[in-house]
Formats: C-alpha cells, structure tokens, sequence
C-alpha cells in the first residue's frame, strides 16, 4: 500500500534537485538553505540533507596551507578563495573544527575599539558580521542585542566619553552614554541599590553589538570554504616543518608529509609551538587560560551583553537563546597550554555575578571550561609576514578573537594573496615594540596577563 509520505517523494522526485535545496551530487556543491529547502526536506522525513563539507584524503602538495582550523583559519581559507580566487588550499586541523578557543568562547561581537587601526579593523569586522549569514547561507545566529559597559566613576565616564566620542566621529555611529535612569529603563535587575559594591553611574552602549552562535560560524565558514574548493583535514596535527634556505618546503603531520607554497599559521593559544617548529624561539606571546561558564535555562532575563570592570573586577554576562547566563571574567593568571581552569576563577566570577546581578545567587552553575588565549604584550593582535619568506603569522588574539574572526580572516587571505600588509593591518606586525608604535588599547602596559 502506497503510504502518505512515498506519495510525497513521488512528486518531490519529478522536481530538479538543485529546485529541491538539495545538490546534485557535484561534491563542492554547496546545500543552499532557504525556507522552502527547510520546508521540503520535513515532508521527506529530513532525508534530503547532505553533508555539509567533504572529508578529503590530504594531497602531497598544495599552494596555501593554513595551520588551525578554528575560525581565523577556516575564513582565511575562505576569503583566500572567494575574494582572491585562488584554488589548492588546505586547513590542517589537528582535533576538529571548533574543539579550540572557536567553540569555547562567550561569542561577544563589538567593535568599541579606541586605537588607530583597532578601530577601523574591529568596525570592518562588524561589518562583516551584519552579514554573514547571507553571505555563508548559514545560520550564524547574529544578535545585535547592544553590548552595555557599566561605568562607576565621573572618570570612567570621562574616559568613556572620549573613546566613545572618538568612535561616532570615525565611522561607528552606535555608540552612546546612558545616564543612570536610561540604563535603568534597558536593563532593570542590576544591582543599582545604595549598598551596591560597585555603585552604577550610567553605561557605555554600543547597539549593533551582540552575540553569535560560536559553532554556527565555524561551520559556516568550513562549508562555504569547502564548496569553493578548499580541503578541510581534520586530524591533521602538525609536528615539524622542513626548510630550504628561507622558506618553509613542506609540514610533517601526523596524516604525512604536505608540501606548500605559502604556510599561514592560525594556531592561536599554540601558536609558540608552531614558531618553534618554524626554527624561532621567542615571540612577544604568553599562553594563558581563559574559564567561560554557563548556568542552568532560566526564562528571560537579560535581554544585552552586559561588562563591568572596576576595582580589579572584570566580569561579562549574556543570557543563550537556551536560556543559559553565558559569562566569565578574568584569566587564570598562570600560563599553561592546558584547556581546563582553576578554582580560585570559579570563585572570583561567581562574586562579580552576584554582586553585579543578584538575582543569580541561587542559580546553579551549569559547566564551565577553558581556553588557551594568545595574549600579546600590548593586547592586539599580529597579522603579518614572518622572517620566512613563505611564512605569514596570524596570532595574539587576546580575548577578542571571536568578534575579529571574520575581518582577521579577510585581512589575512589579503597578505597572503598579496605578500603585503593592507594599511589597515600596517601595525599588526611583530615589529612594532621595536619601533615604539604598541597598540596598547587598554593602556595597561606590557605585561600579557593585564590584557583582558
Ligand atoms: C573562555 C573564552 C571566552 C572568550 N570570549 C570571547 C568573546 O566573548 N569575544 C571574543 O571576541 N573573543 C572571545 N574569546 C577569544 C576567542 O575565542 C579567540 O581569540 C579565537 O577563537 C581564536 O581564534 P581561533 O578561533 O582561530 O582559535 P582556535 O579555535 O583555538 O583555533 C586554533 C586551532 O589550531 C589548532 N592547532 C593547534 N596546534 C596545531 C597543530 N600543531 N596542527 C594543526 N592544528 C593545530 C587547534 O586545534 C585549534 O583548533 C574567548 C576565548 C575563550 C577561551
């Protein structure tokens, strides 16, 4: 007997495959999402998916090889295609895509950034942001929910004033002041009573920030990146690099030997390793670990990102369309390439909650986990050649790498395209502390550990 849903497939297989949303067994070519791909694959029992990037056998040689398949690595392989047009590249991942500082992150996305070049590179970034989930056809969960910085002293006023100033004046036009009674009105539960431990004066708000869903863009970018050719080899660990005279000739992986062109290292918190196998030794990076946590579902309740940092405080909170506070504080102040925190964070994180937000105080702590973050000296970031000709560095990313991702890897695919920096990237050298010109943006000095 013929059941409903065979009468179903009857009429879906008359129709062209690529009307269906499904490809048409061209290995690149991507599944395009849209509501009638959504739609149509329900009546087939969600039969009609395909796998949404290819698992390919690594190749002895190709022309671009990108280190780290977090999300710096993947939109660099990603705009090395789409905005230069090149073809053999690969990503050598050594777990899989997204098990680094990509899927472990708070996904804050802001561009409030004060200095020459930070502020130019974050806003592009943002830019990118607003539209990447037409520009992937991937759902990266974008939520422009405005990111709020409590301010409590007439100083950080002051100091917020010019940045934020600074800010409309160069191109990023939502960035206000709110005094006492707006924040009030936007964000209801804080603790603004006259017992506060940090007494709340107003805030500093950018609208067009927000949150994203961290994975989402991973995969986003892996498949976007695969349906223009690249080859994505998770797996793939890298454990030493063979030079002749100035250049990298080939990578020993833990899946053989690959041979390339142009070697792009996006290792982020490994990035020290890496450089030791490129033959250097120092490089102005410390490893440090950086704890995230998540509570049990609750309803709604915060409807921003919300920052603080006063008194030696620094704590950060958005609620998960799941439900889940999402927030964390300072590193763990010890390096280590380990992906797992210390107690005495736990502690500090969970008195700036409750002394931020003290509705939570009887809140259960859901997980939290770490990251192994990239802290340059002055905080910012390197985008840049290396003393090898063929070798090009993308590292130091902080805390901040999740918002950049998509400029940093735009920015990258352009040097590596073009073997030189773009102007907006002209200081994201290794040389800069050698030439007096640090993009110190929090005016914390050189010491990796103050730039949260
Ligand atoms: C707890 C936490 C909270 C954060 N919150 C925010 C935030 O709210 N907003 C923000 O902007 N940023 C945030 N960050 C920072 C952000 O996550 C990172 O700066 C960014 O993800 C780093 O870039 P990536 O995604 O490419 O790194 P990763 O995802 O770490 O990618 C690097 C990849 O390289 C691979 N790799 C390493 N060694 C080798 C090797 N030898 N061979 C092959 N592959 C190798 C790793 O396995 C890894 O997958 C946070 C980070 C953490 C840990």
């Amino acid at each position: 007997m013929k059941t409903h849903r065979q009468g179903v497939f009857a009429v879906a297989d008359v129709l062209p495959r690529r009307l269906l949303g499904h490809n048409t067994g061209n290995p690149l070519e991507m599944t395009r999402f849209s509501a009638w791909s959504v739609f149509r694959n329900g009546l087939s029992g969600q039969s009609g998916w395909t796998r949404q990037w290819r698992d390919p056998e690594p190749k002895k040689q190709y022309d671009i090889v990108i280190v780290g398949g977090g999300l710096h690595g993947l939109a660099t392989a990603y705009y090395l295609a789409k905005n230069h047009g090149l073809k053999n590249i690969a990503i050598l991942e050594k777990g899989w895509l997204g098990g680094g500082n990509a899927g472990r992150n708070t996904t804050i996305v802001r561009s409030n950034y004060f200095m020459p070049g930070n502020r130019q590179f974050y806003e592009h970034s943002l830019e990118l942001w607003e539209n990447l989930s037409h520009e992937l056809n991937y759902n990266v969960m974008f939520s422009q929910r405005s990111h709020i910085a409590l301010l409590h002293s007439p100083g950080a006023i002051d100091g917020a004033a010019r940045r934020y100033n600074t800010m409309r004046l160069t191109g990023t036009p939502d960035a206000e002041i709110w005094d006492l009674e707006k924040l009030k009105q936007n964000v209801p539960h804080l603790n603004y009573g006259p017992d506060s431990r940090f007494p709340i004066l107003g805030a500093a708000v950018q609208k067009r920030a927000g949150t994203a869903r961290h994975d989402a863009v991973a995969w986003g970018y892996a498949r976007a990146a695969d349906a223009l050719g690249v080859d994505i080899i998770q797996n793939c660990e890298v454990t030493s690099t063979s030079r002749s005279g100035n250049s990298i000739t080939s990578l020993t992986t833990s899946r053989g030997e690959i041979s390339a062109k142009k070697v792009g290292f996006a290792v982020a918190g490994n990035t020290s390793r890496l450089w030791q196998m490129a033959g250097f030794n120092t490089l102005p990076i410390e490893s440090h670990k950086l704890q995230a946590f998540v509570s049990e579902p609750l309803k709604p309740l915060l409807d921003q990102v919300v920052v603080f940092g006063v008194g030696g405080a620094h704590f950060y909170i958005s609620q998960s369309d799941k439900g889940g506070m999402v927030f964390g504080g300072d590193l763990d102040w010890y390096k280590s390439y380990a992906q797992r925190g210390n107690l005495p964070i736990v502690q500090d994180v969970a008195e700036c909650a409750v002394s931020i937000l003290p509705c939570l105080g009887r809140v259960r702590l859901l997980r939290h986990w770490s990251g192994v973050m990239d802290m340059s000296m002055d905080g910012s970031p390197f985008i840049c050649k290396t003393p090898l000709d063929n070798l090009y560095l993308n590292a130091g990313w902080n805390y901040g790498g999740f918002k950049a991702s998509p400029a940093s890897g735009w920015y990258f695919a352009d040097l590596i395209a073009n073997d030189r920096p773009h102007e907006t990237i002209a200081n994201f050298n290794l040389d800069r502390f050698a030439q007096g010109v640090s993009l110190d943006e929090r005016g914390a000095g050189p010491d990796p550990k103050l730039h949260g």
